[in-house]
């Protein structure tokens, strides 16, 4: 077995909706960066690669190069997976926190579980996702920023 993690932060200006797990969220602000800015597909992508000894996301698709320039998250989430897999790992589980003052992810918890799940084809009950705000202090308290945590363990294929 192998355990990877991965973080990742964004920053946040008004407009919306917010891109978070591969899904959109309609808010009143949205994430800035190179890609589609979507922290928690970074953090699960940099967990991945991790565990494998892969590198990180900013390896393997270079913000210099301007094929990334607003590119879709879930494709650089699936070019991960393809990699670990290609080496003989499959996925145990993953474990995600979000760290967003607004909006509360509760009632968007399942669909961003279902999304990451359909991504790394895996089972829904293999997907842990919880959400913290910054209580109102620091970059994610005053809303200025969103970032992510992940841990992935990963075992070998028989
Ligand atoms: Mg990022």
């Amino acid at each position: 077995m192998r355990v990877g993690i991965g973080h990742d932060t964004h920053r946040l200006r008004l407009g919306g909706p917010l891109r978070l797990g591969g899904i959109d969220i309609p808010h009143d602000h949205e994430t800035i960066g190179h890609s589609d800015a979507d922290p928690l597909l970074h953090a699960v992508t940099d967990a991945l690669l991790g565990a494998a000894a892969l590198g990180d996301i900013g390896q393997m698709f270079p913000d210099a190069d301007p094929a990334n320039r607003g590119r879709d998250s879930a494709e650089m989430l699936a070019a991960a997976l393809e990699a670990v897999s290609a080496l003989g790992w499959e996925i145990v589980n993953i474990d995600c926190i979000v760290f967003l003052q607004r909006p509360k992810l509760l009632t968007h918890r399942l669909s961003i579980r279902q999304r990451l799940a359909d991504i790394l084809r895996v089972d829904l009950e293999r997907i842990g996702l919880q959400a913290k705000t910054g209580e109102g202090i620091g970059s994610i308290g005053r809303e200025e920023a969103v970032a992510a945590q992940c841990v992935a363990l990963l075992g070998m294929r028989d």
